[in-house]
């Protein structure tokens, strides 16, 4: 029934109008998403249907009216614009690299692994922080020309999709991804048949078929079990991103992993390293163990360095409950005993693998300990998520001492292009230069040039962003409240809701423990006296999906979200459904203030603040993660006293006397202290040093160079 219903919903397309053909190219890579005027060039076309069919350009000329397309094949400016665009993308398409990474070339390229991608809202096979940080990896090696391969899956249902009832109850609905209506290519072998790729999982041959979507230079290939070859149990492998039960996710990680390396051998791909972006895809490992061992009929510990010299690690785990563990009896049996044969392991040798201590028989299986264990590094993704994880994990090298340990880190960053606003990617035009993407790879000369931006240019362009939020706010929150079947005052309502000239605070993030959604109001009353503040006002945000079973953050969102039929607060607050790409661009782009109130040390990097100040809005964070090292006391504001040993309940107290402290007497004065003419002088001050002193280090250029240069080049093995 999948099949008919695929087959029925692919799209009926004439032919596009000839002058428009730049767009049918432009369609099918993302590329477009974070380049100048990409966006707005399929906007144009047809703004409804743009919005309609969520961002989705294949979609959009798929379904623009034919005089519509007509008529933009016959405006010179249009066309002018197209043309300059696709001038663009071909010069990007062959630029040279901006280094050379010892042994990376295309013939030996990385081979990145990840459970989830999010490359842009249209194409929903990510839920949260990790998928958005491997989007971002993959646009900065195009942009940066490393020679990188991805892999990942194809989801079919995605993450869920959030909706609130009007009691503020979260529930989940999942949206059917259709490859026929998404930019991305089923690859075929040479013969024009659909390549397949197989495993054996569960004692069952499972069959995946393989989708590419294009990230500039980078091919993300996606594998996909929803094949009528398989049986049905077998087509819902790939069926939801963090949905399944438990043996779900295994599977998935199996597929990811085997059949990720399958499939490049199929491709004639021979990756210089694997990089294992989490656990989910340490099977990788077992994979190339067992290619070796098969060739060359030697026992695993004797090709085990042989393994670890290609693999390299980034875990993004700060707990060791978010380590993926499963029961002994279900990874035995998901593998089942035809591969444990081929890689010439009894049972127990196997497990071990998996297991702190291997000798351990009760322990369960780890995908962590296997990927530390056969990887040739492993890293943490910021300084205090480095030292966080050598104490995690020392348990692996009880010989050493924790400062000993073989764990390093590199911090993550975003992707400039894809975060910034477009207006501001126009200031840095016209005061930095067409080249501001290769200044920002050059901190001290990024520094000058970006001093020289008026002060009131930044600020207006600042304010014009806030504008276009709140008309977003208004208009989701509209939506919203008629889709949630409310009253119509209270509709009504969202057409007033918000002010473009009060302070702004932005909160959105997991509904998680760690997270501390409720930190903020721990006072309410003190809360209602910043926001409801005649003078000085502010204004929150807030937007963030709770995990399907956890009940208690659900509770957390319904509290909040229950606050928002009080007068005094229901126009300056609100929270916004079903937290995606699309929303986060929105938040980070516009608000005066990122909120982040984790407790320590649990966020192990955070990305979020990272793309708010580069677009010169101001964190107000915890000193924890990314922000720990990015805070020097003139880009934002810190929160807390560092102190790590009190316990839960102290910190939590001392957290939020902080958060309103730092409030009332820091942020807000701040921002309503006004010169003659009305500008905010020591806030634009901090703006700009928030884009001076972040923007350079926070960003995935930077990382992924980092990468290159310190993680993935292999020291040849000395003997
Ligand atoms: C950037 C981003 C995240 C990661 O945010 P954190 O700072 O790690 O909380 C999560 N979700 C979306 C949609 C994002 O864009």
């Amino acid at each position: 029934m999948i099949e008919t219903e695929m087959e029925q919903r692919v799209t009926q397309k004439a032919a596009l109008p000839a002058p428009l053909i730049p767009l049918e190219r432009l369609a099918w890579n993302y590329w477009w998403s974070w380049a100048a005027d990409g966006e707005s060039i399929f906007r144009d076309l047809d703004p409804e249907t743009w919005e309609e069919c969520e961002y989705n350009p294949r979609e959009l000329l798929a379904r623009t009216s034919a005089y519509r397309l007509a008529e933009a094949a016959t405006d010179p400016v249009y066309l002018e614009r197209l043309h300059r665009i696709d001038e663009r993308f071909r010069s990007y398409a062959i630029s040279p690299p901006h280094f050379q990474p010892q042994g990376i070339t295309k013939e030996h390229p990385v081979a990145y692994f990840c459970a989830e991608f999010g490359v842009h809202t249209s194409l929903p096979l990510y839920s949260g922080g990790l998928g958005i940080l491997a989007g971002d990896h993959l646009k900065s090696a195009s942009d940066l020309g490393l020679p990188l391969v991805a892999i990942g899956l194809l989801y079919r249902y995605g993450y869920f999709r959030q909706r609130l009832r009007t009691d503020g109850w979260q529930e989940e609905h999942y949206g059917e991804t259709f490859p026929n209506e998404l930019p991305i290519h089923l690859v075929k072998n040479e013969d024009d048949t659909p390549m397949r790729i197989e495993i054996s999982i569960r004692e069952r041959i499972v069959l995946a078929q393989v989708w590419r979507a294009d990230v500039g230079r980078v091919p993300l290939y996606l594998l996909d079990t929803n094949i009528p070859e398989n049986v049905e149990t077998d087509r819902w492998v790939t069926g939801h991103l963090y949905g399944g039960d438990r043996e779900t996710r295994i599977v998935q990680e199996m597929l990811l992993g085997i059949g990720g390396v399958r499939l490049l051998r199929k491709l004639g791909v021979s990756p210089h390293v694997f990089h294992l972006n989490e656990g989910h895809s340490a099977f990788l490992t077992l994979e190339l163990a067992r290619e070796v061992i098969q060739a060359e009929k030697r026992p695993l510990a004797a090709v085990i360095d042989t393994v670890k010299r290609q693999c390299v690690f980034t875990t993004h785990t700060p707990v060791a409950a978010g380590n993926d563990e499963f029961e002994a009896s279900l990874v035995t049996r998901a593998f089942g005993p035809g591969y444990l044969n081929e890689l010439g392991l009894t049972e127990e040798e196997f497990l071990a693998l998996g297991r702190v201590d291997p000798a351990n028989k009760s322990e369960r299986y780890g995908l962590t300990p296997l990927a530390i264990r056969m990887c040739r590094s492993t890293n943490g993704v910021s300084r205090k998520h480095g030292e966080v994880s050598r104490a995690l994990w020392q348990k692996l090298w009880p010989e050493k001492k924790v400062e000993e340990i073989p764990i390093g880190h590199i911090t993550n960053g975003v992707h400039a292009p894809t975060w910034i606003s477009p207006l501001l990617r126009y200031l840095f035009e016209q005061h930095v230069g067409d080249d501001w993407e290769a200044k920002l790879r050059n901190p001290v000369a990024w520094t000058d040039v970006v001093a020289r931006i008026p002060d009131e240019e930044l600020w207006k362009a600042h304010v014009n962003l806030k504008e276009r939020l709140i008309a977003f706010i208004r208009q989701r929150s509209a939506q919203s409240r008629i889709a949630a079947g409310e009253k119509a005052d209270y509709i009504e309502a969202a057409k007033t809701m918000f002010d473009p000239a009060a302070l702004t605070i932005g909160f959105a993030r997991r509904v998680a423990g760690y997270k501390r959604w409720n930190l903020i109001l721990t006072d309410r009353k003190r809360l209602l006296k910043l926001i409801d503040n005649e003078e000085r006002p502010v204004q929150f945000v807030f937007a963030g999906k709770a995990h399907p079973q956890d009940e208690g953050s659900k509770l957390v969102l319904q509290q909040l979200a229950q606050w928002k039929y009080d007068p005094a607060v229901r126009q300056r607050v609100v929270f916004l459904e079903d937290y995606d790409q699309e929303i986060a661009r929105q938040l980070v782009q516009s608000v005066d203030v990122w909120l982040n109130v984790p407790r320590r040390p649990l966020e192990a990097s955070g990305t979020s603040g990272e793309k708010v100040a580069i677009n010169g809005g101001l964190n107000l964070s915890i000193l924890d993660g990314w922000w720990l090292e990015g805070y020097d006391g003139t880009n934002g504001f810190a929160i807390g006293n560092g102190n790590d040993t009190a316990s839960v309940a102290e910190m939590d107290g001392a957290d939020a006397e902080s958060l309103y402290r730092t409030l009332e007497l820091e942020v807000v004065p701040r921002f309503y202290n006004r010169d003659n003419d009305g500008l905010p002088r020591n806030w634009i001050a901090m703006m700009k040093r928030a884009i001076q002193t972040l923007a350079p280090r926070y960003n995935s250029d930077r990382m992924v160079e980092d990468y290159a240069r310190k993680i993935y080049p292999q020291i040849t093995q000395i003997r």
